[in-house]
């Protein structure tokens, strides 16, 4: 038996490629229920076509919404330039990219798990070389192997005496909510909008029932939210009714080796990046995949798989991630060579293709067995 720790999208998208292969899984989780916190709420292409093959995109796609295209605008709202997911129609099955919260995710993976044992906490682990044993709020539990995808906090890394390296930003993420529809104040916008501007740069995201502006500043300003507001979407500013707003802290952090004798890492126990670009789960999500996958077809693919799935990690994400973000802290000069180098990418269809690759994640996606395997768990 697989025993998974943790039940969030990493942690329930593991147990249901093990589920269809066949291989006996069992999800521990120390809630009560799924989580209802908003968190994540972009799904790339590459993440798409993973959870179509487990059967869960179509309905998930029907819950979320769809962006078709990322523009660049300048505070005022002056389009800058933008590209079309239709440059990557060839690469993948969903050329868009998908706004729905996670925990919108959740329940429908959840409908495929067939075991998971609510309010069972991990609170030890100890292994030998046949197998793992995790201690619980509710008995021992024995497992051939152990994904530990429990979140940053992860007990069974601390337990097992692994650090998490890395550092914290300078800068945290202000988050605002509102249900001002922001694309009939400014008709054309796309649900993805970057606005950078060297007098003050945000992102904005549509969902179907309310829009985000995520700022970055630094710790404790002391400026008001509209003050931030306003700086940042001047035109706009007056017109959006903010209905909540808080502001959360971003880290850099790796763990070492994705695995460590029996126990696999996955996600949030594994990996840290700013929230820029949106990957940080959807690494998370084809972490599960990809270790997943090694587990059906043989232990001797597993250091393997925990290899790649680091070097994407550091290779991959953290520098997409920083790279989103680089020059809107204000730099002079930064923003304006930013946005000179995205319009020259924009008007090179095949850099613009290279760039939505590389933004979906394309290029670093794991491959999943589509169909069910008969007995081969992993020993
Ligand atoms: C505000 C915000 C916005 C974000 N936006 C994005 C985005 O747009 N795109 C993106 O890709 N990422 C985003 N992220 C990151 C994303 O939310 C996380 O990467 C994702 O939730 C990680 O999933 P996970 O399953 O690894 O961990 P979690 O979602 O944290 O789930 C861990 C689970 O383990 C359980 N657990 C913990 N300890 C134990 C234990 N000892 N025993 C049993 N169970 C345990 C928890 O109860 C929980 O259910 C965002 C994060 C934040 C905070």
């Amino acid at each position: 038996m697989i025993a998974v720790v943790g039940a969030g999208p990493v942690g329930l998208t593991a147990a249901v490629v093990l589920a269809r292969a066949g291989v006996p899984v069992t999800v521990l989780e120390r809630g009560p229920a799924l989580g209802t916190a908003s968190r994540a709420s972009t799904f790339h292409p590459a993440t798409l076509d993973l959870l179509a093959g487990l059967g869960v995109a179509e309905e998930f796609i029907a819950r979320g919404r769809k962006v078709h295209d990322l523009q660049w605008r300048s505070r005022t709202g002056e389009l800058l330039t933008r590209m079309s997911y239709a440059a990557i129609a060839d690469r993948t099955a969903h050329p868009f990219r998908l706004h729905a919260e996670q925990t919108e995710l959740t329940p429908l993976l959840l409908e495929h798990v067939p075991d998971i044992r609510w309010n069972t906490e991990v609170v030890d682990v100890r292994q030998d070389t046949d197998g793992v044993e995790l201690i619980t709020s509710g008995g021992t539990i024995r497992a051939e192997y152990v994904i530990a995808a429990d979140g940053a906090h992860s007990t069974v890394r601390t337990k097992l005496g692994l650090g998490f390296p890395g550092v914290e930003y300078p800068t945290c993420a202000l988050r605002v909510i509102t249900t001002t529809e922001l694309d009939r104040l400014l008709p054309g916008l796309s649900p993805m909008t970057y606005f950078r501007d060297p007098a003050g740069s945000c992102s904005v995201l549509g969902l179907p029932d309310h829009w985000r502006v995520i700022l970055r500043l630094p710790h404790q300003t002391g400026v008001s939210v509209e003050a931030l507001l306003h700086k940042a979407l001047p035109t706009l500013a007056d017109r959006i009714e903010v209905r909540d707003a808080h502001t959360y802290r971003t880290s850099r952090r790796v763990i070492d080796n994705y695995k460590v004798g029996r126990v696999l890492f996955a996600g949030d126990a594994a990996h840290l990046t700013s929230t820029a670009g949106g990957m940080n789960m959807n690494c998370g999500i084809h972490d599960a995949v990809d270790l997943a996958t090694a587990l059906i077809r043989g232990s001797a693919l597993l250091d393997e798989a925990a290899r790649r799935r680091r070097n994407v990690v550091t290779d991959h994400v953290i520098p997409r991630s920083e790279a989103r973000v680089s020059g809107v802290d204000g730099q002079a000069g930064s923003v304006e060579a930013a946005v000179r180098q995205l319009a020259a990418t924009a008007s090179d269809p095949a850099e613009a293709a290279q760039y939505l690759v590389q933004a979906s994640m394309l290029d670093s996606v794991p491959k999943m067995i589509q169909h069910s395997l008969e007995g081969s768990a992993a020993s």
